[in-house]
């Protein structure tokens, strides 16, 4: 599980129980459709993959059903894939984060700036914040030298008339 130590200890105080080797198969609603139940499959772990990790494998006849009212789907650190499926000529990485020049957080597509998690993989806030503050500065510098040259193409325009 990807968390400190201690952030799992706070979050046991604070009453979560965690479920290792466990994964929801499907959710149940009521008539209303208001989620009333959950259903998920009990996982062992298998032989070890190629890269040395032990693959979780579903314990056939292992699913039971648990009551819940509400339901956070919090997945994995990757960026969302729709992001680079849905803007073209924007270059990603093969892990999907998006590429840039460092300094200017200026990607593959004009005008588009990028930064944070989607740019660094998983982070800090304050790297995201950083990398904010960068973006927001190059794309001043980017607006400002468009609109000085609109503004020099209307005065060469009204000269010329
Ligand atoms: C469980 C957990 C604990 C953490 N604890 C800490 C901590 O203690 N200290 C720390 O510094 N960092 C912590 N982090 C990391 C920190 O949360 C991130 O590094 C930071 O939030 C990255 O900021 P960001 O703006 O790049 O991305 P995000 O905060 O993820 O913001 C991206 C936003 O874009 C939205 N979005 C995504 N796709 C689209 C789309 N297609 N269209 C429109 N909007 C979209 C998302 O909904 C989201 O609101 C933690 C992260 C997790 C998951």
């Amino acid at each position: 599980m990807p968390a400190r130590l201690e952030e799992i200890e706070n979050a046991e105080e604070e009453g979560i129980r965690f479920r290792f080797l466990t994964v929801p198969v499907r959710f149940l609603g009521d008539e209303r459709g208001w989620v009333k139940g959950m259903e998920c499959i009990k996982m062992r772990l298998g032989e070890p993959d190629e890269s040395g990790r032990r693959r979780p494998v579903p314990i056939e006849g292992s699913e039971f059903l648990m009551d819940v009212d509400t339901v956070v789907i919090a997945i994995g650190q990757t960026p969302n894939p729709i992001i680079q499926r849905t803007t073209k000529g924007l270059k990603t990485t093969r892990w999907g984060t998006i590429i840039v020049n460092d300094g200017t957080g200026k990607t593959s597509k004009k005008g588009v700036y990028a930064g944070g998690d989607v740019v660094s993989g998983a982070a800090t806030v304050i790297s995201a914040m950083g990398a904010g503050k960068k973006a927001a500065r190059s794309i001043h510098r980017y607006v400002m030298r468009k609109k000085k040259s609109k503004d020099k193409q209307r005065s060469v325009t009204r000269v010329s008339c």
